[in-house]
Parts: structure tokens; sequence; C-alpha cells
């Protein structure tokens, strides 16, 4: 099979030796919406911008359908890249600032209206086609660095942080636009972003970076459910991780690991040979003290927040730590517990996660 972009083994390091990107292996198929996510600094925008051809790779390959573009100049490549600040002319109009691809591919001007023509209708810019850029609100000039952008019919669209110049509100708005158009027009999107939130929305699947390495690239929901890493396990969602030796009891052979920890022995799936477990915040049921069931740890209530039907209560476990813990706020037990109750922690050995140390 044929994927819309490959990158195998890719790497970057600038001339002043900084290594901003390592062995990143990457398969996309058609029409698929890939988030880059990652704290600044991780090598997301470095990526994207190799894989638009802005910046040489300095290891490893990319390949577009099957052709290798790994040394080829930008505009050779079937990629369109929509910046953070839209990177639009602010003296020229509407029209002109959409047509600058086709003008740099030397469209007949025939043609070239009538696909300008096309995507303004599509955007509902018409009415704003001779106006200059810099007489637009925010949303219309990111309407128009898209229409921008899809304008030379791309086969891979490549967005830099796109929305980070939007008020929250507009934000919404625009991500909804976004994913409905993805959608529609099935063109592959790589999108940069260190917004949890809009990777975890907008995507099919999440790379998640840290420090120019790929930490994990997964659907959004596994990323919660399953994560590869302390560093996914620790940014993504609320995780609580305990630390242990694998332990010495028999081996597990239906998929689960016994990990030793300081706050007992705790099951969960995961290959042999453990040293963390991985607890998501809303897989522990509290209960009072004295009931009897699958108990993994016990503590003591530090904090009780109910808002609406979620309860967030902190829970001190017998080594001190706190644990987050979210439940919903509208059983018996959420509404008795307090600060200073005694509790048991039980979670089902399915949602916990083991990997190694
Ligand atoms: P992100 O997009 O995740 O914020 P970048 O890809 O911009 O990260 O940067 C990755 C690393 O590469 C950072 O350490 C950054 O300082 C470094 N970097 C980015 N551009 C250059 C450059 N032109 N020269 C040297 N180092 C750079």
């Amino acid at each position: 099979m044929i994927h819309d972009l490959e990158l195998l083994q890719v790497g970057k390091t600038y001339p002043d030796g900084t290594v901003a990107v390592s062995n990143f292996d990457l398969r996309v198929e058609k029409g698929e919406f890939v988030a880059f996510l990652g704290p600044s600094g991780c090598g997301k925008s470095t990526t994207l911008r190799m894989i638009a051809g802005f910046e040489d790779i300095t290891d490893g390959e990319i390949l577009i359908k099957g052709r290798n573009v790994s040394h080829t100049p930008p505009e050779k490549r079937p990629t369109s890249m929509i910046f953070q600040n839209y990177a639009l002319f602010p003296h020229m109009t509407v029209r002109q600032n959409i047509g600058f691809g086709l003008d740099l591919k030397k469209m007949p001007k025939v043609e070239k209206d009538q696909k300008i023509d096309r995507i303004l209708d599509m955007f509902d810019l018409t009415e704003f086609a001779e106006r200059k850029a810099d007489r637009l609100s925010g949303g219309q000039r990111q309407r128009i660095a898209l229409a921008r952008g899809l304008v030379v019919e791309p086969e891979i669209l490549l967005l830099d942080e796109p929305l980070g110049a939007l008020d929250a509100n507009l934000r919404r708005i625009i991500q909804n636009e976004l994913k409905l158009l993805q959608r529609e027009l099935g063109i592959t999107f790589i999108f940069v972003t260190h917004a949890q939130s809009e990777a975890l929305g907008l995507s099919d699947r999440v790379v998640v970076m840290s420090n120019g390495v790929v930490e994990q690239i997964s659907p959004p929901k596994e990323l919660y459910r399953r994560p590869a890493t302390r560093f996914v396990a620790d940014f993504i969602g609320s995780n609580t991780v305990i630390e242990g030796r694998p332990s010495s009891g028999a081996a597990d052979v239906s998929g689960f690991a016994q990990l030793d920890t300081p706050l007992g022995v705790i099951r969960g799936r995961g290959a042999s040979q453990p040293g963390l477990a991985i607890i998501p915040a809303e897989a522990f049921r509290i209960t009072p003290k004295n009931t009897l069931g699958e108990i993994h740890l016990s503590g003591t209530v530090t904090a009780r927040q109910l808002v609406g039907s979620v309860g967030h209560f902190r829970v001190r476990l017998s080594d001190d730590r706190e644990v987050a813990i979210e439940t919903h706020s509208g059983t018996p037990e959420a509404q008795a517990l307090q600060p200073g109750s005694l509790v048991t922690l039980g979670v089902d050995p399915e949602a916990i996660t083991m990997i190694p140390a």
C-alpha cells in the first residue's frame, strides 16, 4: 500500500549542533488527520518544515505518495503550509493573497480565476474578494490562509499552530470548521499544536513528541487508555504513576503483569518486566474503608470537590503521595466522603497499564 506520507528514520541536526529531531518514523494514510503534540521546543515545527521542504533533513528519508522527496524543493512538493501568523500580504487583496500560490505556478489567468472563485465561495469570502487583507478580522484572515493553502490542491496540508492567534471562542468555531472541511475534502492534514484539547479533539492519530523524539503514535483514546511511556502518562490526562519491581510471582500468561510496589502488589495490562503502573484518575473506585472488594490501595481523603456530575477527590496513600481521582458525584460514597475519611481505592486491573521503568 502506498501511503500519502512516510517519514523513515527522519532526523534533523541544525548547523549549530542542536539535535531537534531524531529517528522519526511515521506512515500516514490518505485522508488522515494527524496532530504533532508536545511541549514547546520538542521538534514539532522542525518536522513539519522538513515535510514541507523548508528545512533540509539531515537523516532518513521522506516519501510522499511513494516518491522520495527528501531533497525536493518546497514548490515541487504536493504540500501546502498554513502558518500561525497566516503570513498574508497585508496590502494585497484577498483575491491576490489566495492567488499567490497559483501565480508561482504560472497558471493561466482564466483557470486561476476559476479556482479562486470556487474557493472564495467555499469559504464564504466572495464579498471580501477585493478587500485588503489587513482590513479583515482574525477569523477571516484565518479562512483566507486556509483558502490560500487549499487553492493549489495539495495532497497534504501542513498546519503550524494555525489557531494559535485566535481567541478561545473563535478557536472552537474554526476547529469545527477545520474538521468538517478535512472530512469533506479528504485531504491529509498534518497539524502542529501544543494544545492537548486541540490535538485530541481534532485528529485521527496523535504523535506525542518530547525532546526531538516520538514518544507514542496513537488515536487520542489510546493515549488516555494505554500510555506507552512515562512522559505520555504525565503529559496526557491525569494519571497516577507507581514505581515498583516486576513481581517474583508466577508469570502471567494472559497479557497481565504484576508489580511489587511500596503500596503492595499491583496487577495490570502489560508485558513482563514492568517498572511502572499507570492508573488513570477515572479508573479508581473510591469506597469507605470497610468495604469488601478488590482492594489495591488505601488512604485518606485530603480534598473533595463536586463539580456537576463529577466528583474530584484527592487521596493521600500510605507512602504519602496524593492521587487525583474522578468519580460520579451522585453516588452515596461520593456524597459521604469528606476530607479525613479513610478510604480504599479499587481499580480494575484492565484499566492499569504496565510499562518499563
Ligand atoms: P517546537 O515546534 O516543538 O516548539 P522546534 O521544532 O521549533 O520545536 O524546535 C526544536 C529544537 O530545535 C529546539 O531546541 C529549538 O531551539 C531548535 N531550533 C529550532 N530552529 C533552529 C535553528 N534554526 N537553529 C538551531 N536550533 C533551532
